[in-house]
């Protein structure tokens, strides 16, 4: 019987809703062209350690609609360590792999670079809630996560207008804004707290007072994690402004669910471009997309690309706002 070729897979760093759907498409385009499939467990330590098991697409199916990855993701201590990471190409040859295609952020990218630089073949699919790999106009699992938010702002809103009282709302993504800025627009918010916006808490205190006196009586702001803390505001809030604040942290209900129409349809074209180009022998690359289409961005310069901050979104943001002055009720 004619020996299969091999394509190795992992998901590493961060889970994101779509590494399955991802999974599954490998495994089945893989399986088409003649590969079989073999996932590490655990992300880069399970590359290490060669915990790794074949998987098939009658398993992966299963998964196909589940958030999470079925194959554990997961970060390594071990892999930062250069003498340590050498491992990684002994069980590369030992697994007989023609490819090696890592799912997963910017720190997995970088992980990637330095497997390319042992001699393996490899090739990344971006996946990140934050949206912080900046080599790609969307990672895989950043609208699933937007959407959780927006749908959970949508719900606490309702009570809080109901009881005029102000909302805090802390979502993900430390040093990319992303699903503040897109949530706190989406779900009609009205102050953003972004990192590449940097405000300082009097300000918005400012603008929250000159909410309550334009007569909106429970402004909602969204706060991307890490630039302050959110129960703490909410108490300044109140004693500053006589209001009812109340703030929640959105947390892990980010990372749940059932991956998004956009975020399936990306990690199925992200999976049969990464097969193909395992085919093709094209290596050493990020699978991108880019004004809507697929590319391929090298390793070096994903690492390097810069921050792609959508300005004219912030500006769209500011402009509504000018315009949603709210008019103080008439007295009847
Ligand atoms: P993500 O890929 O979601 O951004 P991490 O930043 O945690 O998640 O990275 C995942 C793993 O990639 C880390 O546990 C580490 O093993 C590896 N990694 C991260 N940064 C680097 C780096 N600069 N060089 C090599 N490997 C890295």
């Amino acid at each position: 019987m004619k020996k299969l070729k091999r394509i190795g897979v992992l998901t590493s760093g961060g889970d994101s809703q779509g590494m399955n759907a991802c999974l599954k498409t490998i495994v089945s385009t893989a399986e088409r062209k003649g590969y079989e499939v073999v996932a590490f467990l655990g992300g880069y330590q399970g590359l290490l350690d060669n915990k790794a098991k074949i998987i098939t697409s009658k398993e992966a199916e299963l998964y196909f609609n589940i958030g999470g990855s079925f194959i554990k993701a997961g970060r390594s201590k071990d892999f930062l360590d250069a003498e340590k990471r050498k491992k990684a190409k002994t069980v590369f040859n030992k697994q007989k792999l023609d490819a090696l295609i890592v799912l997963g952020g910017d720190g997995s990218i970088r992980g990637a670079c330095d497997l390319e630089k042992l001699g393996l073949n490899v090739l990344v699919i971006p996946c990140s809630i934050d949206n912080d790999a900046y080599c790609t106009e969307r990672a895989i699992g950043f609208d699933t996560a937007v959407n959780n938010a927006v749908n959970t702002i949508d719900n606490v809103q309702q009570t809080m207008r109901t009881n005029d009282r102000i909302l805090l709302v802390e979502v993900m993504g430390r040093e990319c804004g992303d699903i503040a800025l897109y949530s706190g627009i989406c779900s009609e918010s009205d102050i953003i707290m972004i990192p590449e916006k940097k405000q300082k808490e009097e300000k918005i205190v400012r603008e929250i007072l000159k909410q309550l006196k334009a007569g909106n009586k429970s402004p909602t702001v969204v706060i991307a994690e890490h630039q302050l803390n959110v129960e703490k505001f909410a108490q300044k809030i109140e004693t500053e402004t006589g209001n009812e604040c109340r703030s929640i942290v959105v947390g892990y209900i980010q990372r749940g669910g059932a991956p998004t129409m956009q975020d399936r349809l990306l990690a199925i074209r992200m999976g049969v471009a990464a097969v193909e180009n395992v085919i093709d022998g094209n290596f050493g690359y990020v699978i991108s997309l880019t004004q809507d289409h697929i590319t391929l961005k090298s390793l070096s310069e994903a690492i390097n690309a810069g921050k792609q901050f959508r300005e004219e979104l912030w500006d769209t943001f500011l402009e509504l706002k000018r315009f949603k002055t709210v008019k103080p009720h008439k007295k009847v």
